[in-house]
């Protein structure tokens, strides 16, 4: 049988794309055997474990076998550090072409004036983006200052003045516990160090995003940039409202759209929730719901593209040209009617997975989804977030904890598990299984207790039920049995 190069789970009529990969892959693993067994066999073990477990982590997917092949050839070996058409090194022809499709591809897709496609990841991709910002932003009256049209003719005192410059600009991004990403502003994160941060939150009640208040933090803040996006928020955003807001400070707004990247790409999110037209700098991973290789793109609009563009060397190493390659393919794949298709489909699973949780007295925040996100509040089952994570682990479904808003068990604990739904539905998943997958999830967590430990209560240990991790998981791979992963592909 064929594989849809496209959603990796339906038939392709016609291809015999599936024998091929199935080769292919038999080839790679057996040249990987002889110099290093031990990598062959947890490659063949990670494809065995991903085909046995619910996968619900909601940043993850599975490429083409297309996108994964493109991964693995000589354009690894490469060096061509600078952009396309100007590089540091000789002999970069073929990366430029590689760089050229994969921007190419990503403007389109996204209607975007300009694209980048040389971050190695989202957080890479998020740094590009600041310091694109930064160098349009603030160095250029920097220099003007110091009476100069070139940084490298600063004088001392002129670094000095640069330095303490862009060492005290403002960025308003949301707070972590509402679902914003540790590269938003937080102190473990250099973004949380570089810049003077402040975040937003979501609205103690409803749990949703307040524009009011957001608009009266910002004219407070008088942040230089406001960073829009999430990784754990279940709701759409008004990228149109955001904008106005950003206008209305003078802020850059730069939106970070990794998780939600592949509803943009699919046309579910459009109009004001479609951030690439009201951001003036949108960043992006490629491998979340794009389901493409791992890494980052950055879209911009002209007035930042020439910053974009130094990114490399700026603040990234010689571009992954395997990666790019393969950037270019999952963005081909993204720009066929399939990936709609498969988009829209995310979003209405996400809505069963949540209808399903509701239905069963199970409490979510936001009460519902209207993206690929669920967020489940497990404090009614009594449990932690780790707690669980854990018992379900153990019952053959993957998620993670994650913080709700005002979280009493912290960033550690938490008291959050965080669904997603674009992996299963890459594997032809539909609403009635992800109604199954919540009434497993719910079954896990009804008999799942809290242990102690030898010191006193703990946040991590648990016990589940005699005989519910095997039968979960049983029921669990009935239903994965029936959406295989690559089907057919044998190694
Ligand atoms: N931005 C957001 C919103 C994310 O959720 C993530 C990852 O989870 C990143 C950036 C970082 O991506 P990466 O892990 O590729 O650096």
């Amino acid at each position: 049988m064929a594989v849809d190069p496209v959603t990796t789970s339906a038939p392709a009529p016609g291809a015999d794309y599936v024998e091929t990969a199935s080769a292919a892959y038999r080839d790679i693993l057996q040249i990987i055997e002889t110099v290093e067994p031990r990598i062959a066999a947890a490659t063949r073990k990670e494809i065995a474990d991903q085909r046995d477990s619910l996968k619900l982590i909601a940043s993850e997917n599975y490429a083409s076998p297309a996108v994964l092949l493109t991964m693995g050839t000589w354009l690894s070996d490469k060096y061509a550090e600078g952009t396309i058409g100007h590089r540091f090194y000789a002999g970069c022809q073929n990366v430029d072409t590689v760089e050229t499709v994969a921007a190419e591809h990503a403007r389109e897709l996204f209607g975007a004036p300009y694209a980048y496609a040389q971050p190695h990841s989202g957080i890479d991709a998020n740094l590009v983006a600041y310091w694109a910002i930064l160098a349009t932003r603030v160095e250029a009256p920097g220099l003007a200052d110091a009476g100069v049209k070139n940084v490298n003719d600063l004088s001392e005192e002129g670094w000095e003045k640069l330095r303490a410059q862009l060492g005290n600009q403002r960025l308003l991004g949301m707070s972590l516990d509402a679902g914003g990403h540790l590269t938003h502003g937080f102190r473990p994160n250099i973004s949380g160090k570089m810049f003077h941060q402040r975040s937003y939150g979501t609205d103690p009640e409803t749990g949703l995003l307040d524009y009011d208040a957001l608009a009266k933090a910002a004219r407070e803040f008088k942040p230089l940039i406001l960073v829009g996006g999430y990784s754990a928020y279940p709701r759409r955003i008004n990228f149109a409202k955001m904008r106005e807001i950003a206008d209305e400070v003078g802020a850059t707004l730069m939106v970070d759209m990794a998780h939600f990247a592949g509803l943009v790409a699919g046309k579910v999110f459009t109009g004001d929730e479609d951030p690439v037209p009201h951001a003036h700098v949108t960043t992006t991973t490629t491998h979340k719901s794009l389901r493409g290789p791992r890494g980052g793109l950055v879209l911009a609009t002209p007035e930042y593209s020439d910053a974009v563009d130094k990114g490399c060397p700026m603040v990234l190493g010689g571009p992954l040209s395997h990666v790019m390659a393969a950037k270019a393919v999952a963005l081909a794949e993204a720009r066929q009617p399939a990936f709609q298709a498969y988009a829209q489909r995310v979003a209405d699973n996400a809505k069963a997975l949540a209808e399903g949780f509701l239905k069963r007295g199970a409490r979510l925040v936001t009460g519902g989804t209207d993206n690929h996100i669920v967020l489940l509040d497990v404090q009614s089952f009594g449990v932690t977030g780790r707690q669980a994570e854990s018992a379900l682990l153990d019952s053959g479904i993957v998620t993670n904890r994650n913080s709700i808003p005002a979280d009493p068990n912290g960033a550690w604990y938490t008291s959050g598990i965080r669904l997603g739904t674009p992996a299963l539905t890459t594997r032809g998943f539909g609403p009635d299984e992800f109604d199954r997958v919540a009434e497993l999830i719910v079954d896990v967590l009804a008999k799942t207790e809290p242990a102690a430990a030898a010191s006193g209560p703990s946040k991590a240990k648990y016990s589940l039920a005699d005989g519910t991790a095997e039968r979960v998981h049983a029921a669990a791979s009935e239903l994965l049995a029936a959406n295989p992963l690559y089907p057919g592909l044998t190694l």
